[in-house]
């Protein structure tokens, strides 16, 4: 039987007021559209209560296309059906016919939304009797080989077989604006995916070349299906002059200083916090002590890798596919020998002082180049 059409469930936002609601789910349409276009699947959007449904001729190559939308909980390729007992029995059949083999278990599971002359449990025994008649199978009710779901909604209808599990999180751009810091390494892409997952709209900072973010950047692109800017500041000036001064320190007032440089762009853009792929205990300059003496802006820096092991980190990469991208097995060559797990603010304070920070930090905004693309 072939599927028309791709039911489209959305998690959170339904906790939200109608009114933030309605916002929230015209933001995941246009993302939808978006997406599909940028796929290249030809599809009608219609919505319903609760319910978005996208109308197509290839509706498993749209739930592929979707699936990483972010908003989305899941999705199903049906087919859509009028909502008499009769027409629903025999849609039914219909895809049991494709999709239950012989001598396999089934059930028939029934949802209805609205008034109707017969209940959810009439429809699934009919459906069951249909199917009993027509195929080699036996119903389990309990843990069935195949499932046949009919969803009845007013005077429309849906059959369908499986649920496609989707990324989640809430719509792109229904959040404000945060700089991400992006290096091109495994965590910051990741780090920077999460808060989009959230739908917080990231813009970059990265300390080296666009050439090698670039790649990064338009795989994070195709999960919001819009441009995201990036800023690049030169970094070899900046280890330069931060590893002559700073010895065991130089980690942490190199982090130090991307931080107060993203703060810096985030006020020019109006960004409200900064997104670092720091993480507790992975490297030496990521003790809670020195991530104490890192955290020295008045905006909010989010680390959503904060509480991860490096083996999840590399699982999101992979999912997400920033993983065959990252530039593994270069090791920083300012790194000092022994750098200190326990920053003390004061000491890196005159460590800063002795470098001039200051002096550095305006050069360095001086530097900062948008990566025009
Ligand atoms: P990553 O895998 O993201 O590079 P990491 O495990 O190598 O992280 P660090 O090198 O200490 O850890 O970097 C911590 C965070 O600082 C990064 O996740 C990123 O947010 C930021 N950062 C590091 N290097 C750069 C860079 N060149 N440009 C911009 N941000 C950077
Ligand atoms: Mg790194």
């Amino acid at each position: 039987m072939d599927y028309d059409t791709v039911i489209v469930r959305y998690g959170e936002i339904f906790l939200k007021s109608d009114y933030v609601r309605k916002s929230f789910e015209d933001v995941l349409v246009r993302n939808m559209r978006r997406r599909l276009e940028s796929d290249k699947v030809a599809y009608r959007i219609y919505q319903r209560r609760h319910r978005i449904y996208v109308e197509t001729g290839s509706a498993e190559a749209a739930c592929e296309s979707l699936k990483t939308v972010f908003g989305i909980v899941s999705l199903s390729p049906a087919t859509k059906t009028g909502s008499g007992l009769p027409e629903l029995t025999e849609s039914a059949v219909a895809l049991a016919r494709t999709a239950i083999k012989p001598g396999e278990s089934f059930a028939v599971r029934a949802q209805r939304v609205g008034s109707h002359p017969f209940s959810s449990k009439d429809v699934e025994e009919a459906a069951g009797a249909r199917i009993l008649e027509e195929l080699d199978a036996v119903v389990d009710l309990e843990e069935p080989e195949k499932t046949v779901y009919v969803e009845i909604r007013d005077d429309e209808a849906y059959v369908y077989d499986k649920k496609v599990e989707g990324v989640g999180g809430m719509p792109y751009g229904t959040q404000g604006g945060l700089v991400s810091l992006l290096s091109t390494g495994i965590d910051s892409p990741v780090a920077a995916w999460m808060m989009m997952r959230r739908g917080c709209k990231v813009s970059f900072l990265h300390f080296g070349s666009l050439e090698e973010v670039e790649p990064i950047v338009k795989r994070l692109e195709y999960f919001c299906n819009q441009e995201l800017m990036v800023w690049c500041i030169p970094h070899e000036p900046v280890l330069e002059a931060i590893g002559a001064e700073a010895g065991k320190y130089t980690c942490v007032v190199c982090k130090r200083f991307m931080h107060r440089a993203a703060e810096l762009l985030a006020e020019k853009i109006h960004a409200s916090g900064i997104v670092s792929g720091e993480n507790v205990g992975q490297v030496a300059s990521q003790t809670l002590e020195n991530l104490e003496v890192i955290d020295c802006l008045r905006m909010p820096v989010y680390r959503p890798l904060v509480a991860m092991d490096k083996e999840e980190i590399i699982a999101v990469a992979k999912r997400i596919g920033t993983y065959e991208l990252a530039v593994k097995g270069t090791k920083c060559p300012y790194v000092p020998d022994k750098p200190s797990t326990r920053a003390k603010l004061e000491e890196v304070l005159a460590a800063e002082e002795k470098i001039g920070i200051e002096k550095l930090l305006k050069d360095a905004w001086d530097s900062l180049v948008f990566g025009e693309r």
